[in-house]
């Protein structure tokens, strides 16, 4: 049983090769990102209330962000292990989840990060802005991401990296090429924290 964060910039291709470690190792998939966005399909208080934030393409407040997760990994299916995307994202998110995990006695077993080139990045989404009309997909916006991405969510990569949980991937290139990276990537780590006796 995995359970395990994944952790790019926007645009690294986190939730495609999220869907995949979820089929490959049976785990579900939990994207915060996902959550956000149907609720903002439904219209929910939740949603209206996140939107703001998104189509500026700021992060969520934390204590909407953690409740949220909170309840979600509070659902049966999360027994069999899980995988987190986009979440933690700030110092006070990694705390809020190691209280919501400490609670159960359970443990993080790999954080994956996955890497790419931030002028890839920037053309990347633009093109996917065009194709889908993602609101929070132009160019100003997708800067002020990578900004966010840099200042905060690499402090959380920092963080996992100083508890030796840190896997990084390079995410530049074919999608099953980045697939085959990854799924190494997981199995040298999970090896490696068993041999390691934790
Ligand atoms: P994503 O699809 O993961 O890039 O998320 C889309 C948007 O949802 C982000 O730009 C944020 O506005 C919001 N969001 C997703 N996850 C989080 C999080 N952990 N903390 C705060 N905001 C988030």
């Amino acid at each position: 049983m995995t359970r395990m964060l994944i952790i790019g910039p926007p645009g690294s291709g986190k939730g495609t090769q999220a869907e995949r470690i979820s089929e490959r190792l049976g785990i579900v998939a939990i994207s915060t990102g996902d959550i956000f966005r149907a609720h903002v399909k439904g219209s929910t208080p939740l949603g209206i209330e996140a939107k703001k934030y998104m189509d500026a393409g700021d992060f969520v407040p934390d204590s909407v962000t953690n409740e949220m997760v909170r309840s979600r990994l509070s659902q049966d299916d999360v027994e069999n292990g899980f995988l987190l995307d986009g979440y933690p994202r700030t110092p006070a998110q990694i705390d809020y989840l190691d209280g919501v995990l400490a609670a159960r006695e359970l443990k993080l077993d790999v954080v994956l990060q996955l890497t790419a080139d931030d002028e890839e990045l920037v053309s990347r989404l633009l093109g996917r802005a065009k194709e889908l009309g993602r609101s929070d997909d132009y160019e100003a916006v997708i800067r002020h991401r990578l900004d966010l991405y840099h200042t905060q969510t690499e402090d959380v990569v920092a963080t996992y990296a100083e508890r030796a949980l840190l896997a990084r991937v390079d995410g530049i290139g074919g999608i099953d090429e980045v697939t085959a990276r990854v799924m190494a990537a997981i199995d040298s780590s999970i090896t490696d924290s068993v041999a390691g006796g934790r």
